[in-house]
């Protein structure tokens, strides 16, 4: 599919030459993204490289009748970027890279939307400042895309999401007009809160073209840990207890044997690979002496859970290597098998054990390998199933242990996405998380705001 001639000029016209391709070539780069789903390829990509021509861009593509997918790095996980197959159009938003104001005076910075997120918060830190949201993915993804998609990372259990970073933000809705919403202040009432509705909004109601972020001043100390478990679920278990006894680590996160042997395969970091699992923690705080006091306490916490070792990061090169061993698991675990399939059901923390149960004996029921990590701390797992998507047997019992996933998850009283979003992949579910009133209102309210349905078509609800 391609666009006509004169749309092409007219677009060309207020976003350059090289703001806009049109050739099968270019074209395929975005025709898929992070998700395991068939790729589908736009008729045109245009790269804006400031807000106005983002703006002109969007109305332009809605007088066309072109649908319109945003796509910043293309890393979620969910389909959430592929483009309608045929006649519509991919907005870039990597042009749309500048850090507007870092304001250490009232804790605040507006950007763009395309800048990626760790180079924001070295930004900030250079600035003596703390950007909490570390999405696995930081290196790559958007801080637009993380508010489209409320991403979490390692840090969530302590500082939240981005939604609690979110102050404002003003973005393009479908005749091109500039919304504006939330403010610079830390309070603010005004009108509906409307960045809220843009939050997790995957690109479905409008295109956000600056956001206003919260920063933090960083923590003074922090103190990381990693603790040897022979079984998964006594990992979690040490993780309710940690909780129970009104501690709250930073970061809580864990990894079964199967990641443990797969990131040391690769990057020979010394973890114990006859361990069950690993629990990797960090405490942080204003003063050493407390955070010495909670790291003893979680050390002692893991012990008593089961443990038969707890190493602790003497310094910072070690608590890297900590991280960097979480930060390896989904890398590691894609070098063994063509297709990796990775999940993000989430259950309430208390009924960890039970969803790591869950998914053992569907992993054992398929017959497949799915290696077991994730933020356990927020009682977000990422089962990541081993596969490969040619072979159509065993996919069809991969499909079926993912809707297993769902059906466990829902069942203890989880959710379907504790940070993927829904997209493509997950779309089928909402109504069984919810129920009909609540996809029926939610699609109203996106006609409303969309009255051609072209913002990002076939996302979240079918
Ligand atoms: C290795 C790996 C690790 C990951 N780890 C994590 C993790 O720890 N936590 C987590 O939450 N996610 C994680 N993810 C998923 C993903 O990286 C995040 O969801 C991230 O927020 C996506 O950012 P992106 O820039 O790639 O967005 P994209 O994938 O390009 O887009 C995501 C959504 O945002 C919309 N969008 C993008 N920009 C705009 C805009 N300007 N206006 C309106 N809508 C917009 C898109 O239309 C789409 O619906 C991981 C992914 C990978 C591959």
């Amino acid at each position: 599919m391609t666009i006509p001639n004169s749309l092409a000029k007219e677009f060309r016209s207020f976003l350059g030459q090289d703001g806009v391709f049109t050739e099968k070539a270019d074209l395929l780069a975005y025709a898929y993204d992070s998700a395991v789903l068939e790729e589908s390829v736009p008729a045109a990509v245009l790269a804006p490289s400031d807000r106005e021509s983002l703006g002109k861009a969007v109305a332009l593509c809605y007088r066309a009748g072109l649908p319109i997918t945003v796509r910043g790095s293309g890393t979620n996980l969910s389909g959430a970027t592929l483009p309608e197959p045929g006649d519509s159009a991919v907005i870039l938003t990597g042009r749309l890279n500048r850090i507007l104001e870092i304001n250490p005076r009232d804790l605040y910075a507006v950007v763009e939307p395309g800048v990626v997120t760790a180079r924001f918060a070295e930004a900030a830190a250079a600035q003596g400042l703390f950007y909490p949201p570390d999405p696995g993915s930081q290196e790559v993804s958007t801080l637009g895309g993380n508010v489209a998609l409320n991403a979490g990372g390692l840090r969530g259990l302590k500082y939240g999401v981005t939604k609690d970073y979110l102050m404002g933000l003003e973005f393009f809705d479908h005749e091109g007009e500039l919304v504006k919403t939330g403010s610079r202040t830390v309070k603010c009432v005004t009108g509906y809160n409307l960045a809220g509705l843009m939050l997790a909004s995957e690109g479905t109601l409008g295109v956000f073209s600056t956001l206003i972020l919260k920063l933090l001043p960083p923590p003074r100390a922090s103190k990381a840990m990693l603790a040897v478990y022979p079984r998964f679920t006594q990992a979690a278990e040490a993780v309710s207890e940690i909780i129970a006894a009104r501690i709250l680590p930073c970061t809580l996160e864990f990894m079964d044997m199967m990641c443990i042997r797969a990131v040391e395969g690769f990057f020979r970091i010394g973890l114990p690979v006859e361990a069950g699992a690993i629990l990797l923690a960090e405490v942080d705080g204003g003063s050493r002496e407390g955070v010495e006091e909670d790291a003893r306490a979680v050390a002692s916490i893991c012990r008593r859970c089961g443990a038969s070792e707890v190493r602790e990061a003497r310094d910072q090169a070690e608590k890297a290597k900590i991280w960097e061993a979480r930060r390896n698991a989904l890398p590691s675990l894609a070098r063994l098998r063509p297709t990796t399939v990775l999940e993000d059901a989430t259950v309430p923390r208390s009924r960890l054990p039970e969803m790591v149960e869950a998914i053992a004996a569907l992993a054992a029921r398929h017959r497949l390998e799915v290696g077991v990590f994730g933020h356990a701390g927020d009682g977000n797992l990422h089962p990541t199933i081993l596969c490969d998507r040619r072979d159509a047997e065993e996919f069809a019992r991969v499909e079926a242990m993912v809707d297993g996933i769902f059906e466990a998850a829902l069942g203890l009283q989880g959710t379907l996405s504790g940070e993927h979003g829904i997209g493509v992949a997950k779309a089928k579910w909402m109504e069984k998380e919810t129920n009909r009133a609540t996809v029926e209102f939610s699609k109203r309210l996106r006609r409303a705001l969309d009255p051609k349905l072209l913002f990002n078509p076939g996302k979240m609800f079918v």
